[in-house]
């Protein structure tokens, strides 16, 4: 029987920029009001319709630099010339009060936690095809140049995705939140 307050526990959902984890993450979120997520620190800028606390913090590249110096950041990676990091408090506020805590970060990321030893799941996600991710991105208003970049750099992070422990291929959101949560449940973190 399960007694007592559950262990948290961190859930990594990571991805190729343009294969749905920002909408996957929110439609979990939505759905499971158990869950919870981490809010990065970023030195990139905002994009339009982010918010500063809700998508990212925005940091400068000195706050980055000093917080990073002080270990503030759970794990932090370079992505694309910008830094992104992992605020560790709240996440660990969250784990010590039996959270299950969605961490959507690259696969430098994830490998640095795993390193760390806790106890957690990794998820990632892919496209259908490289055409699909090819239309994703161009859809964002990328220009073509930017989007084969991109995809470059997808090609190398799909080259991790064996480290993980549950793949799912995004094809609706609904079949691939379904899935999740399936993952999710099957380790008793749902
Ligand atoms: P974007 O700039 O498109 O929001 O994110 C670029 C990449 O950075 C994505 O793969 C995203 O998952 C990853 N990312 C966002 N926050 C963090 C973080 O705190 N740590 C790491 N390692 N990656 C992150």
């Amino acid at each position: 029987m399960d007694v007592g307050k559950r262990a948290g526990a961190w859930v990594v959902i990571s991805g190729p920029g343009g294969v749905g984890k920002t909408t996957v993450v929110r439609a979990l979120l939505r759905r499971n009001p158990a869950l919870a997520r981490s809010v990065s620190a970023t030195t990139r800028a905002p994009r339009t319709g982010e918010s500063e606390g809700k998508d990212y913090f925005f940091y400068s590249r000195e706050r980055f630099e000093r917080e990073r110096r002080e270990e503030a950041f759970l794990e932090h990676a370079e992505i694309a010339g910008h830094w992104y990091g992992t605020p560790a408090a709240p996440v660990e506020r969250m784990l010590a009060e039996g959270r299950v805590v969605l961490l959507p970060i690259d696969v430098q990321g994830y490998a640095n936690l795993k390193r760390k030893g806790r106890p957690g799941v990794g998820i990632f996600l892919m496209a259908p095809s490289e055409e699909e991710l090819r239309r994703r991105l161009a859809g964002r208003g990328a220009d073509p140049e930017e989007t084969e970049r991109r995809l470059r750099l997808a090609r190398k992070e799909m080259e991790h995705k064996d480290a993980y422990d549950v793949i799912v291929v995004n094809r609706t959101v609904e079949q691939t939140v379904a899935d999740i949560e399936a993952a999710l449940r099957k380790r008793r973190l749902l």
